[in-house]
């Protein structure tokens, strides 16, 4: 359990100056017809955006719902390897706000969180001021570990990772436009678990299809830190192996120890790779408020979380989801399993406040698509159920499996995915 002690300590990491007791707060608790209490919700994307709208919908407005989000548009990871291959566009994969405001009443502030009180429930914003809570959301997603890697801090704009989606994205698109035909695109993949353990892959393979018409001279190198392929496998394999034949290269257990981001140089263990467009994802751990405030960390990433109630264990009140937590057996980080565990957190919390013990048997389902090319996709599904025993959620044997092979329909599913998800969290 986090106590008084434990928790200012942990505080002393917060931006200097700034005192999470002192003066001004700005107490929001109660506002916005919350009779049946207020819920701070961290973080808009695809957990968070969904637990702000289904806490207002399924209390039929009784509960309160300010949503902290430091961007002002939502922009999509999903679909954004798209973007990357020059198939869409930023504007397809950007969505406003507004609807959680207009239609679900959802009290919006575009501000960063700067500290979470747990005990006193309240959280502080950059901007000034704290806001109190009954209970609260935090889905922020992940931060990047460029230490892990040597050489590459501060050095995004020349080494991109592109896995948040926005500014990163565009970076990463105008390398590739202005890399030479002939040119090398090294892409590394960081150990499991990351973000989207298909996502590289899938990347890889639109960067090839792009270079296949555009520049049919170029290479892309997969510089996977794992020891194989990390989902639909046989898939990509099959993509890499004949459709990018030439063009894709594929080596596992080549971690990046070092980049001389000068001369977009990646050096391994055994050997170094000169890339014109270097493409490094970093090792990654939960978001940096996550760690800030001191919660439960496995292997001092990932948030640990009771999943009855989605609480960070030992911190009542709380409610983590997203990549943030420590995955359960075979669950990905991905945004649709951040939005069903946001409908898991939206429950137990409404349960809670109404004094009552939450859903004993939840399940959970998860569906990721990925591109092959610009048009043909593949998609791995799952369920998972929670199993009493073990305290977690576990797969249900024989309840997913993947595509038989990529296709075109499979690719209007993809996009319909994406349309329907957004729609789910911000509509
Ligand atoms: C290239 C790529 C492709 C992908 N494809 C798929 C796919 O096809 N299907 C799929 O299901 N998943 C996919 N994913 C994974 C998916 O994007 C993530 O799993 C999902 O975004 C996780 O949701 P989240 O709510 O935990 O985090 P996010 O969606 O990242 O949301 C976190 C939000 O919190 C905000 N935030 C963080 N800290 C603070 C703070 N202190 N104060 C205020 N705001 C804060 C951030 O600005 C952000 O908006 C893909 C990811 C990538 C990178």
């Amino acid at each position: 359990m986090l106590n008084r002690r434990g928790f200012i300590k942990s505080l002393s990491v917060l931006a200097a100056g700034t005192s999470l007791i002192g003066p001004p707060r700005t107490s929001l608790a109660g506002t916005g017809g919350g009779k049946g209490g207020h819920v701070v919700v961290i973080g808009g994307g695809y957990g968070g955006a969904t637990a702000a709208k289904y806490l207002r919908m399924w209390s039929q407005g009784k509960v309160a719902v300010t949503l902290i989000e430091r961007n002002p548009r939502f922009i999509s990871c999903p679909i954004s390897n798209l973007v990357i291959g020059g198939v869409k566009t930023m504007a397809d994969i950007t969505v406003g706000y507004d609807g959680l405001k207009s239609t679900w009443g959802v009290k919006i502030i575009q501000d960063d969180v700067i500290g979470i009180d747990p005990i006193e429930r309240r959280v502080r914003l950059a901007q000034g001021g704290t806001i109190g809570y009954d209970r609260a959301v935090l889905a922020p997603g992940i931060d990047f570990m460029f230490d892990e890697v040597g050489g590459l801090a501060g050095h995004t704009e020349r080494i991109p990772h592109a896995w948040k989606a926005g500014a990163q994205t565009v970076l990463l698109r105008k390398q590739l436009e202005a890399m030479p035909d002939g040119g090398v695109y090294a892409i590394q993949i960081p150990k499991a678990p990351y973000r989207c353990p298909p996502g590289p892959y899938e990347r890889a393979c639109l960067v090839a299809d792009y270079f296949k018409t555009a520049k049919p001279k170029s290479k892309v190198i997969i510089l996977d830190a794992n020891d194989d392929i990390q989902s639909k496998k046989g898939l990509f394999l099959h993509a890499f192996n004949s459709t990018y034949q030439n063009i894709i290269e594929y080596r596992p257990n080549s971690a990046i120890l070092e980049v001389d981001a000068n001369n977009r140089v990646a050096k391994l263990e055994f050997d170094e790779v000169k890339a014109d467009v270097l493409n490094v994802i970093p090792p990654m751990r939960a978001g940096d408020i996550a760690v800030r405030t001191g919660l439960p960390l496995i292997n001092d990433r990932w948030v640990d979380v009771d999943w009855l109630t989605m609480e960070a264990k030992g911190v009542p009140g709380l409610h983590v989801l997203g990549d943030a937590i420590f995955p359960a057996p075979t669950m990905p980080k991905s945004g649709h399993m951040a939005n069903q565990h946001a409908k898991v957190a939206t429950a137990a919390i409404l349960n809670l406040l109404a004094n009552k013990a939450p859903n004993p048997t939840p399940v959970l389902m998860n569906t990721c698509y990925s591109f092959v090319d610009s048009k043909n996709a593949i998609h791995v599904a799952s369920v998972h159920q929670y199993d009493a025993e073990k305290r977690i959620f576990m797969p249900v044997d024989g309840a997913g499996g993947v595509s038989a092979a990529a296709s075109e329909l499979e690719g209007q599913y993809a996009l319909g995915w994406a349309k329907n998800i957004w729609a789910d969290m911000l509509a």
